[in-house]
């Protein structure tokens, strides 16, 4: 017998630095979860759009214990098969012609800016060491990912920090304009922000970026680990934009849920990087691999990623309805696809939490971006009957809120 768990000891026994939901999920299929006590709730977080295929997708568990009997691990002293499969379908479908395989979205950053760093040394000299990033950017934990993003509350107290970063604001031509220079390595951006509140960026900016980039030898790297994976109805983001970085990260759905992470990149900057100079003992491990190649395998058809683009217009929809409905509360909806924010007026500013439990309390899973929106990042599978009950839903749970508010 497994012994009986319940949320308090989580306070009991967890380094707090989350502070999760009052139940526990403990099933899911699809986009539906199941609680402990049974308790059924619709899934618009896909595990922060991560599980793009949704849970417990069959062809997914299949691929999972298939491999798992074959071979889980076996280090980076050998090459295995499901990684040179994933490598060239990933290779074969973008711009890149090499891989590195990590285990989450802030390693992958993290071997892209090392990567920026060290071809900026080996080509430049000492002096070529500055990156430019975003103001309420998020790309991801570790210390040298905290200090890239532009969220200060995240970096602050960690110092002393990596020096030679910039911080931009967002979408702002002029800023960037005056803020590169002949000392600038890389440009690091998301190309629609999710963490910062869902804002996707102007393809003029973009393009400005590259232009920039390329006038003054720095890299360009495009942070798709929120937008990557068919979210936004094309494979990756930077697709539908027509702007093509150097360096691409990719996490979250990459791996529906099991742990993979992946830098993308040219022949020529991939040279950087010689044996030794990086690594990582999991990664591009046979099991994450073949769960990642069966991802890709679903979701790059031109059916899978035109249905997601319809999904996310059916949505968006809903959304438009709501703001229609309650002027007062919402303002405005954001994003590309199946990754939507709606943001509150200022009436109602700083209360997207509250909105996100008064939801759960209806059995809907949202999340916030920043303090200010909610934020939708359901499974790309999402299906017309669920949009519809998100409707419902987040009506019933507008009308709980404004009742306890
Ligand atoms: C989630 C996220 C990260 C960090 O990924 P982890 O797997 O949590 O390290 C980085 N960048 C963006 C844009 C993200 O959404």
């Amino acid at each position: 017998m497994e012994t009986a768990v319940a949320r308090h000891a989580f306070d009991e026994l967890m380094v707090p630095v989350y502070a999760p939901s009052t139940f526990i999920p403990v099933r899911g299929s699809g986009l539906d979860l199941w609680d402990q006590a049974g308790r059924r709730y619709l899934d618009m977080t896909g595990g922060i759009a991560v599980c793009a295929l949704g849970h417990a997708h069959a062809a997914l568990v299949d691929v999972l214990h298939d491999q798992a009997r074959r071979l889980w691990h076996i280090s980076n002293h050998f090459t295995n098969e499901p990684v040179l499969r994933l490598a060239k379908v990933l290779t074969e479908a973008t711009f890149a012609d090499k891989v590195f395989f990590c285990n989450s979205g802030a390693e992958a950053n993290e071997a892209a800016l090392k990567l920026a760093r060290k071809w900026a040394h080996d080509r430049y000299g000492t002096s070529k060491t500055r990156i430019i990033s975003c103001l309420n950017s998020f790309h991801g934990r570790t210390l040298f990912t905290v200090s890239v993003g532009g969220q200060a509350k995240y970096s602050d107290s960690f110092g002393p920090l990596p020096p030679q970063i910039a911080h931009i604001p967002y979408n702002d031509i002029q800023s960037v304009r005056a803020a590169m220079g002949e000392d600038v390595c890389a440009v690091i951006v998301e190309p629609i922000q999710g963490e910062g509140g869902v804002f996707p960026a102007d393809v003029d900016y973009l393009r400005e970026l590259r232009r920039l980039c390329d006038e003054k030898n720095a890299l360009l790297i495009f942070d798709e680990i929120q937008s990557g994976m068919g979210r936004t109805g094309q494979l990756f983001a930077y697709m539908g934009y027509g702007v093509v970085p150097d360096i691409l990260t990719s996490a979250k759905a990459l791996g529906n849920g099991f742990p993979i992470a992946a830098m993308l990149t040219t022949e020529s900057l991939a040279q950087t990087l010689v044996v030794g100079s990086h690594g990582t003992t999991y990664g591009g491990s046979p099991l994450s691999a073949a769960v990642a190649y069966k991802v890709l395998e679903i979701i790059n058809t031109p059916t899978f990623l035109a249905r997601v683009t319809e999904a996310g217009d059916t949505l968006r929809a809903v959304l438009e309805k709501l703001i229609a409905k309650y002027p007062t509360v919402f303002s405005v909806v954001r994003g590309k696809g199946l990754m939507l924010g709606l943001a509150l007026t200022s009436a109602y500013a700083g209360q997207a939490r509250e909105f996100r439990s008064a939801a759960e309390k209806n059995g809907l899973l949202l999340l916030v971006a920043g303090p200010d929106v909610i934020r939708l990042v359901p499974a790309l599978i999402i299906e017309d009957k669920h949009i519809h009950e998100v409707d419902v839903l987040l009506d019933k749970s507008v009308k709980t809120w404004l009742a306890t508010a």
